[in-house]
């Protein structure tokens, strides 16, 4: 079997849908691929440090009074605009979601990449 498709290997790494055929098959060829179980183990991480991620350690505004000093310096002839709304934590937990998946595919995207120009310099090999 070729090795795993990196967005197969997202899939399995996130775990969310009903395993199939095709999942065994991957599972089965990852025991026996040192490269596609370091590829699933990093995706597994990622999955997992984005999912316990809590929202103190998402990026938050800044405080009133630095929102007002930063305004003043900005602009001093007008009115002091609103700070930026808080996003509601749903969409907050979204976010975070989108960027969990958006990471997790530009790593396998970086992964795989990476084994395709480590192939090219030793000289070629079977895809
Ligand atoms: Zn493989």
């Amino acid at each position: 079997m070729a090795h795993v498709e990196p967005a197969h290997l997202v899939e399995l790494a996130l775990g969310n849908a009903t395993p199939t055929e095709a999942d065994t098959e991957a599972l089965r060829h990852v025991d026996q691929c040192a490269r596609c179980r370091d590829e699933l183990s990093t995706l597994t991480r990622l999955v997992t440090a984005a999912r316990t991620a809590r929202l103190v350690d998402l990026p938050t505004a800044p405080p009133e009074r630095v929102w007002r000093r930063i305004s003043g310096d900005l602009s001093p002839e007008t009115r002091t605009p609103e700070p930026p709304p808080r996003i509601p934590d749903r969409r907050r937990r979204a976010l975070l979601a989108l960027l969990a998946l958006a990471t997790a595919t530009v790593v396998a995207v970086a992964l795989r990449c990476l084994h395709g120009r480590s192939r090219v310099v030793r000289g070629g090999g079977v895809p």
